[in-house]
C-alpha cells in the first residue's frame, strides 16, 4: 500500500487497491476476496460490528424465510464443515452467531472500520481513483470501489404526520435496540404487516398487555413449518455440500427450493386442490413451488390466493377479522412471499386487535398514540415496521459521482440503471454486489453476493492481465440490459403489486420493476457471456502516468 499526499484535493488521503463498502454479507466476502488476492484493501460499516441486515433486525422474531443451509456461505469448505446450523430456517440470534463466527474464523474485522458511514465518493478522472470520505473524517483513495450496500439498508419511518410527538416508547424493527425489551403489561401499537412486521406480531402479541395490529395492506403468509435439524441430517447435508451448492447454482431463485414444470390448468381442480394442500402441509415456499406458472398466469395465481384466503378463515375465529386479514387485489407472490408459524393463531388472542386501516385510516401519531378515524388509541409503545427506501435508497443516501460529476442521484432519478446488476455507465470500477438491476431481492442474496464478487474479481484480474486500470459498460450496452430487465418484468406479476419491490412505497420515488427476473441461471449465463466474449460491452482504459505517479 502507498500512502500518497493528495492535498490538492482537500485532507490526505489513505491509498487502497479497493475499498468496500458494507459489512454484510456480501462486504465481508469482498474483503476475504480480495485480501486473499493480496490487494490492500479497507472495509467502512456503519454498523457497530458484521451482518448488515442481521446486526440492524434484532427485533422479536426475526428469522430468515430461505432455509440456513442456502442462507450461507459456499466459498470455504471448512466453513461448511465447521459451522452446524440448529433450525431449518434460523432466528437472528444463530445467523449473527454465523456471520460472527465467519468474520473470526477468517480474521475479517481487523479491515473493516465499524460505526463509520460513507459519506461521499467521487472519481477522480485525471488520477483513475475513487476518493471515499466517511463522517468519522477518513480520506481513502483506489481505483476499485466495491459498494457491497444491500438492498434493504435504509429504513423508512411512515408519512403520517405527528411520529416525532408521540411520548411513549418508539421502536423501529430496523433499528432494534441491543438490550431485551419487555412488552408485559403494555399497550402496544405496530404498523406494517409486511414480513417484518408479521414476524414481530406472532412473536409479541401472547406477550403484550394488548397489541394493536395497524394494518394497511394484508400480507400473504403462509406456514413456515420450522424445525430443529437433526445431527443425521445435519452429518448429510456436510456430506453432500457441493452438489446441494451446484443444486443452488443452477435453480432460478439460487437455492434448493421445490419447482414445477407443470402448469396450474393442466391438472384436474381436484388434483390442484390437493396439490395445494400437500404444500400447505409441507410448508415453506411449496406452495410456489407446485405450480409453474404462479407468476405468469394471473388467473392460476387468483386460484392459489383463493386457497390461501379459504385457510385464514379455518385459522381466524372471528369472521371480520379473517375477513380483514385476507389479501386482495394484488397477486399472491407479487409482494415479497411471507412464511409464519402461528401469525393468523395470534388474532385469535383476545388482547389482540386487528385495525383495519383501509376503511379506518391513520390521520396522525399523537403524545398519546395513534388517531384513527374511529377515534385514538391510547398506546404505551409503538413499534414500525414500515420497511425501507429498497434497492436504491443506499446508494442514493450519499454523493457517489462518477465521470464528469454525474451522480447515482441523476442517474437513478427514473429509476435504477446499469449493467447486469453490478455496474453502470459513467462510474469507472464501481461495483455493486446485489445491485438494482440484478436479481437482487430475488434471488438468495448470498449466492448472488459470491457471485458477483467473484465476476468483479474476474474483472480485475482481466485489467492486470492487459495492463488497463479502468472499465466501465458502454451506455449501448446498458440500454440492452435494461430493455432485456423491462420485457422479462413485463411478464411477471411481480410487477402487479404495490411493493418495495417496484418503489411503490416511498412518496415520489420512480417505480418500476428493475430487477432482473428472468432468473439465477440465466443471470449468471449473462454475466459469465460478458466476460468471457471478451468483456466487449465494455470500455476500458489504459492506466494515465499521474496514476502510478
Ligand atoms: P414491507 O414489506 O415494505 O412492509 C412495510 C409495511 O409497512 C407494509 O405493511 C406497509 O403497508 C406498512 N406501511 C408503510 N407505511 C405505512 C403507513 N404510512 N401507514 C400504514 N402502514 C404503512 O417491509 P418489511 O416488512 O420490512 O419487509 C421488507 C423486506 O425485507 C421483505 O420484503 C423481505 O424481502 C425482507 N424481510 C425478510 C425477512 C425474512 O427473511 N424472513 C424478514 C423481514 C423482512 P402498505 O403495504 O399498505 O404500504
Amino acid at each position: 500500500m502507498n500512502d500518497s499526499n493528495t492535498a490538492h484535493l482537500g485532507a490526505p488521503a489513505r491509498r487502497l487497491d479497493v475499498i468496500i463498502v458494507g459489512a454484510g454479507f456480501g462486504g465481508m466476502y469482498a474483503v476475504y476476496k480480495f485480501r486473499e488476492l493480496g490487494l490492500a484493501i479497507q472495509g467502512f460499516e456503519a454498523g457497530g460490528n458484521v451482518g448488515g441486515v442481521w446486526y440492524w433486525n434484532r427485533y422479536p422474531g426475526a428469522r430468515v424465510d430461505l432455509p440456513s443451509i442456502d442462507y450461507s456461505y459456499a466459498f470455504s469448505p471448512e466453513i461448511e464443515q465447521e459451522w452446524t446450523w440448529k433450525e431449518q430456517f434460523a432466528a437472528q440470534p444463530e445467523l449473527l452467531d454465523y456471520i460472527n463466527f465467519v468474520a473470526d474464523r477468517l480474521d475479517l474485522r481487523k479491515h473493516i472500520q465499524f460505526n463509520t458511514r460513507v459519506t461521499s465518493a467521487v472519481w477522480d478522472e485525471a488520477r483513475q481513483l475513487w476518493r471515499v470520505t466517511t463522517d468519522q473524517g477518513d480520506v481513502c483513495e483506489a481505483p476499485i470501489c466495491i459498494m457491497a450496500t444491500g438492498p434493504l439498508s435504509i429504513p423508512k419511518d411512515p408519512e403520517i404526520p405527528g411520529l416525532a410527538s408521540f411520548k411513549g416508547d418508539l421502536l423501529r424493527a430496523a433499528k432494534w435496540p441491543h438490550q431485551p425489551v419487555s412488552f408485559a403489561g403494555k399497550r402496544v401499537g405496530i404498523i406494517g404487516t409486511g414480513s417484518t412486521g408479521i414476524q414481530i406480531i406472532q412473536e409479541i402479541g401472547p406477550q403484550c398487555g394488548e397489541l394493536f395490529v395497524f394494518q394497511r395492506t394484508p400480507s400473504f403468509t403462509m406456514p413456515m413449518r420450522n424445525e430443529e435439524l437433526t445431527p443425521d441430517y445435519v452429518a448429510e447435508v456436510k456430506r453432500n455440500y457441493k452438489s446441494i451448492r451446484e443444486a443452488a447454482l443452477n435453480s432460478a431463485v439460487g437455492g434448493v427450493r421445490p419447482t414445477s414444470t407443470r402448469g396450474f390448468f393442466t391438472v384436474t381442480p381436484r388434483q390442484r386442490q390437493s396439490l395445494l394442500e400437500d404444500a400447505w402441509k409441507q410448508g415453506g415456499l411449496n406452495m410456489l413451488g407446485t405450480f409453474s406458472d404462479l407468476l405468469l398466469n394471473e388467473e392460476a395465481n387468483e386460484h392459489v390466493a383463493e386457497f390461501v384466503r379459504g385457510k385464514i378463515s379455518e385459522m381466524v375465529k372471528d369472521p371480520a377479522t379473517a375477513e380483514a386479514l385476507k389479501p386482495r387485489g394484488y397477486p399472491i407472490f407479487a409482494r415479497r412471499p411471507c412464511l409464519d408459524n402461528t401469525y393468523y393463531d395470534t388474532f385469535n388472542l383476545p388482547t389482540v386487535h386487528l385495525k383495519n386501516c383501509l376503511v379506518d385510516p391513520i390521520l396522525e401519531i399523537t403524545e398519546r398514540g395513534v388517531r384513527l378515524e374511529s377515534g385514538e388509541v391510547e398506546l404505551d409503545m409503538l413499534i414500525l415496521a414500515t420497511g425501507y427506501d429498497g434497492l436504491t435508497g443506499a446508494l442514493m443516501a450519499f454523493d457517489v459521482v462518477g465521470r464528469g460529476g454525474l451522480t447515482v442521484n441523476e442517474v437513478w432519478k427514473s429509476g435504477a440503471r446499469g449493467h447486469l446488476g453490478l455496474m453502470m455507465a459513467g462510474f469507472p470500477n464501481l461495483f455493486l454486489t446485489t445491485g438494482p438491476t440484478g436479481p437482487a431481492a430475488l434471488a438468495n442474496i448470498i449466492r448472488t453476493s459470491e457471485h458477483d464478487v467473484d465476476w468483479i474479481a474476474t474483472a480485475m484480474a482481466h485489467m492486470d492481465a492487459k495492463g488497463l486500470t479502468a472499465m466501465e459498460p458502454t451506455p449501448a450496452a446498458e440500454d440492452r440490459w435494461m430493455a432485456i430487465v423491462a420485457a422479462l418484468a413485463e411478464r411477471t406479476l411481480v410487477s402487479k403489486a404495490k411493493t418495495w419491490y417496484v418503489g411503490a412505497n416511498v412518496e415520489g420515488k420512480s417505480q418500476g420493476l428493475t430487477m432482473f427476473t428472468g432468473g439465477f441461471v440465466k443471470y449468471r449465463e449473462y454475466c459469465r457471456t460478458a466476460a468471457e466474449a471478451g468483456y466487449t460491452d465494455f470500455t476500458f482504459e489504459p492506466a494515465r502516468e499521474m496514476a502510478t505517479a
